[in-house]
């Protein structure tokens, strides 16, 4: 288990710090508390009423966490047969694959916001400010240039995306030599370059969605969520686990899901006159 993608695979990265008393889990101080060894719990939940449809126990890395979103949705259709039309979730699952995956695997729609890092620190125009044509295969600038994945017949023998599963596009040197934006578009370099990720297209889908009445629906229910996990530390008083290791993390947090979707089901129980 400890080789498991929810755990010691979630990343090549060494860890820092290792517990001597359970060395599987991760040093974390993402909630912006003290930093402390901890599990990840992970739900799919029903935004309708709330319910916890597949919970999974990670490590608190966003790759075990993506995996996991992953390994519940597949789950939930294997044995329920339940297909969401639409998922919900933050900026930490709007990576291209994960959109790539949902959009092009699933047909489910997502309800995301796109996670991107090829914002420019350096006031430059955005990558949004370049218009792509999908027929030419080439972007324009703001200045009306092309920018092509090749100005040469070099591409021969190149495979099409880097590792990052990326296309690079590049513009004409002499293009942005001579160009009045240069300052505004690409200040440090002699050309301006735009990668595109291979998932652009679910990228683009997740952009469009973000900007519709349904999204913001989605954006409120998952508040939902949020209850459910601040319920569970406060209300249950799950803030620190009994067991060790990979396997308590899992026991512990099945029961208190469980426990949280009985509590909801009672409330639903439509009332006896
Ligand atoms: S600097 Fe180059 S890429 Fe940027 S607007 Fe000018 S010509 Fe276009």
């Amino acid at each position: 288990m400890l080789d498991d993608a929810a755990f010691g695979a979630a990343t090549p990265v060494k860890p820092k710090a290792i517990s001597p008393t359970d060395p599987a889990a991760r040093f974390t101080g993402a909630n912006g508390d003290r930093p402390f060894f901890a599990y990840s719990t992970n739900y799919l939940v029903d935004l309708d009423n709330a319910i916890i449809v597949d919970v999974e126990a990670t490590v608190p890395i966003r790759q075990a966490e993506v995996g996991a979103v992953r390994n519940m949705l597949t789950r939930t259709r294997d044995r329920f047969d339940l297909h969401p039309e639409r998922l919900a979730a933050d900026t930490a699952y709007g990576t291209a694959e994960m959109l790539g995956w949902l959009v092009d695997d699933q047909e489910i729609e997502p309800h995301i916001p796109v996670f991107d890092k090829s914002e420019r620190k350096d006031g430059a125009y955005p990558a949004t400010d370049f218009a792509y044509d999908e027929d030419a295969d080439e972007y324009r600038c703001p200045g009306g240039r092309a920018l092509k994945p090749y100005w040469r017949d070099i591409s021969k023998g190149r495979p099409e995306f880097g590792k990052d599963g990326c296309k690079k596009y590049y513009a004409r040197k002499q293009d942005c030599a001579a160009c009045a934006l240069k300052p505004h578009c690409t200040p440090n370099q002699a050309t301006r370059k735009i990668s595109r990720s291979r998932y652009e297209h679910a990228r683009q889908k997740a952009r469009e969605i973000a900007k519709t009445d349904a999204y913001v629906a989605s954006e409120y229910a998952r508040k939902k969520v949020e209850m459910l996990f601040a319920h569970l530390k406060r209300i249950l008083g799950l803030d620190r686990l009994r067991l060790r290791g990979p396997n308590g993390a899992k026991d512990e947090f099945h029961i208190a899901a469980t426990v949280q979707n009985l509590r909801k089901l009672a409330k639903l129980r439509p009332s006896v006159a």
